[in-house]
């Protein structure tokens, strides 16, 4: 199945979620090529495995339009069948213009797909993770938003063989005013081989230092549940979750979280994962591969002396 991967930038790199979905293409051996859209200084995004498209558009404008036709005829001078792409905020967008423009429903929230012959069957899950449905697809072309952490990433030598088009602006391209650019500290959510997560259970906002000391004697991102996130003892950009970001460390320590399912949904396919809670019967254990039944404000100082 001739197949297109639109691709993004992340500091002018190809973004993991950009790495999961080439993987997931190569697995399939899918004849596929890359379109990579961005507004930043690219270098190396490039492969000699695939062949790889920048459209790079004006920092300026927001312009996504304008992409979304360049897309199409790629779309349609190479006959693609389908277009697979992450389910970020510039993803979602072109995918928008793109089911319009071929009157065709993508299908959102993908957490794994296969192809049979020309069949092509999509799982995604749904109630925050409490069920997951099938859907066939039978429209000519294929939409398909893939969440993000679905599939592993590939490791690829990157290179500077690939192409860059310049995106003019026109008319209907919007003046961008600001840009707000979430400042960064230590290791990142989405990266780190360890994160470690405080919910309610950690009791009061400023007990949160003793995760940040863990956090640094470990290496380890920090996250939070949306219970925590909401009463603002840590930013949006830190949940993890359904409404919030999707993890798959070697690691993951949930300290003083219940694990409802719509934490669980963003967390659950870590490799490791050891919870502390007082409570035994708390629904984080029964994903656990170690619990720690205690009081989250005496195991993490013990912790953090031993280490
Ligand atoms: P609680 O559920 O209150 O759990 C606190 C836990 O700490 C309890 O298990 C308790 O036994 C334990 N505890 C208390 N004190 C201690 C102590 N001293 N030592 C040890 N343990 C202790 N949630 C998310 O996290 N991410 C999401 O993306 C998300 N999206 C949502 C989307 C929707 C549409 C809805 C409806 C909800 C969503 N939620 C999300 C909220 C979710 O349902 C839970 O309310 C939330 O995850 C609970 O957070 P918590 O575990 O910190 O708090």
């Amino acid at each position: 199945m001739k197949t297109l991967v639109i691709g993004e930038l992340i500091n002018n790199q190809i973004s993991s979620g950009t790495l999961e979905i080439i993987s997931k293409a190569k697995e399939l051996n899918l004849d596929f090529k890359v379109v990579t859209v961005g507004s930043s200084h690219a270098s190396k995004i490039g492969s000699d495995e695939f062949t790889n498209t920048y459209l790079k558009y004006n920092p300026n404008k927001l312009n996504l339009s304008n992409c979304s036709n360049e897309i199409k005829n790629i779309i349609d001078e190479n006959e693609i069948k389908l277009v697979l792409s992450n389910s970020s905020y510039i993803g979602r967008d072109i995918i928008a213009f793109l089911s319009v423009d071929y009157k065709t429903s993508p299908v959102s929230n993908v957490g794994n797909f296969e192809i049979n012959d020309n069949d092509l069957v999509t799982f995604n899950s749904i109630n925050g993770g409490e069920g997951e449905y099938k859907a066939k697809l039978i429209s000519d072309l294929k939409l398909l938003l893939i969440r993000p952490k679905s599939f592993d990433q590939i490791e690829l030598i990157l290179n500077d063989n690939f192409e860059t088009k310049d995106i003019s602006d026109d008319d209907n391209s919007l003046d961008v005013f600001d840009i707000h650019i979430e400042e960064k500290k230590g290791p990142q959510l989405e990266d780190s081989k360890i994160v470690i997560s405080a919910g309610r259970g950690m009791v009061d906002a400023s007990n949160l230092s003793l995760i940040e000391e863990l956090a640094s004697k470990l290496n380890a991102a920090i996250g939070g549940t949306r219970a925590i996130v909401d009463a603002g003892w840590m930013p949006y950009a830190n949940q993890v979750g359904q409404t919030g970001k999707t993890v798959k460390p070697d690691v993951y320590i949930a300290c003083g979280i219940s694990g409802a399912t719509q934490h669980q949904v963003g967390m659950k396919d870590s490799k490791f994962i050891i919870a502390i809670n007082k409570d035994e019967e708390a629904p984080i254990f029964q994903i656990s591969d170690l619990g720690i039944i205690g009081d989250t404000l005496n195991v993490i100082p013990k912790l953090n002396e031993n280490l």
